[in-house]
């Protein structure tokens, strides 16, 4: 088939460093930029993505035409399609798979709970049947979510804390993915690295995600809802910049063993790891929206309501000093900074705004 030509073509031209990398949700926010980092590195990239409407269409097909630029070719197709993953790691020996296909956001999932348990629980288990029996068998670095650390009071959140409280159906999705992580790699040694991101933001990012839409807003002079706690206070984000989270995908990567197999005792029991990424300062929701007015010099219209308890935490801090430690993680990059790449991003390309996009 059509697709079979470019998967092989493409994994031929690059094998410049050896590692080939089936990314999962490449046409998402994250996956995008993880793809194109990889590439310009010169890892071999391939990308799947199922395109799905959760949000806007058109930003995941502009995603996969910078993707295509760039050399990156986006299979359209589901985790859950056992039949595609088979000729796909049966066309490509994956050295590597970075599975950040999922349903994101958390408050969706009162609207739609079965597309979570679909791709996050049924995918998740899916993609791994297929790594499993995939000759070699690839290392796996997959994002969880800082959302697993639920209503944990206690901040910074590290990785040894509670996960058994989630807030949202989300989280409990991000969280059997971590308990099924654990059993392949205790049944199948499959080695897995699972990433729990903190509210990721920047260029390319999702319209679902409160930074976004505030910003549409505040530009259009419609009115913005900004949430309080009001019997424990503020409501604040760990927002890490989508770069930082780049570079911690890609160390987890380079520091990711080989899976060991079923019959690997002798060669010691398969990798298993889990790491926050995140940006360790927490920032409150209004002061986002401060650093908004002055970035897009407009007025925000505020509306202060109470939290609703629709799935959202109150708080998030992550403590990444076992990431610092093993992976080398360090984030750089400060919300005021990287929202003014944001910003300028939106006005010079995102159609959502005022000028004309080159789309
Ligand atoms: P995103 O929605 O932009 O990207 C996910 C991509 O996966 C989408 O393009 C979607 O079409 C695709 N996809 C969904 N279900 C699929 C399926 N069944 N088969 C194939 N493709 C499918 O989200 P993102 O922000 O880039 O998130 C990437 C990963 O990081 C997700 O696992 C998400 O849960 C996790 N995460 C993100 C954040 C954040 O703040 N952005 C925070 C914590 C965790």
């Amino acid at each position: 088939s059509a697709w079979e030509k470019r998967v092989t073509k493409s994994s031929r031209r690059a094998t410049a460093s050896n590692r080939a990398v089936l990314v999962t949700g490449a046409a998402g926010f994250v996956g995008m930029h993880v793809s194109l980092a990889l590439k310009r590195r010169g890892d071999g990239v391939l990308g799947l993505d199922n395109f799905n409407r959760y949000y806007d269409l058109n930003l995941k097909l502009a995603r996969q035409r910078l993707l295509e630029r760039a050399g990156v070719f986006v299979v359209d197709g589901d985790i859950n399609d056992a039949a595609l993953l088979r000729k796909l790691f049966d066309v490509v020996p994956f050295t590597h798979v970075m599975h950040l296909a999922a349903q994101a956001g958390v408050r969706y999932a009162m609207q739609n709970p079965a597309s979570y348990v679909h791709s996050n629980i049924a995918g998740f288990v899916n993609l791994l049947e297929a790594c499993r029996s995939a000759n070699p068998q690839p290392a796996i670095v997959w994002a969880s979510s800082s959302s697993v650390y639920g209503l944990n009071s206690k901040v910074p959140f590290s990785e040894k804390d509670r996960t058994d409280q989630p807030a949202s159906l989300y989280a409990a999705t991000k969280k059997a993915g971590e308990e099924i992580a654990h059993t392949y790699n205790h049944i199948h040694g499959l080695s897995i690295t699972g990433l729990r991101f903190f509210t990721v933001y920047g260029p390319w990012g999702r319209p679902d995600m409160a930074y976004f839409f505030f910003t549409k807003d505040i530009l259009k002079g419609k009115q913005i809802s900004i949430f309080q706690d009001p019997d424990r206070g503020t409501v604040a984000r760990d927002f890490t910049y989508i770069d930082d989270i780049v570079k911690g995908c890609l160390r987890a990567l380079d520091t990711a063993k080989k899976s060991t197999g079923s019959g690997g005792k002798k060669k010691g029991p398969a990798q298993l790891r889990i790491f926050n990424l995140g940006n360790t300062s927490p920032v409150p929701v209004s002061e986002l929206v401060t650093i908004l007015e002055k970035l897009l010099k407009v007025k925000a219209k505020r509306k202060m309501v109470p939290m609703p308890r629709n799935g959202d935490v109150r708080f998030t801090h992550a403590n990444i000093s076992l990431a610092y430690r093993e992976l080398g993680y360090r984030p750089t990059t400060d919300l005021e900074t990287g929202l003014k790449k944001f910003v300028r991003w939106y006005l010079d390309f995102y159609p959502g705004s005022k000028k004309k996009s080159a789309w």
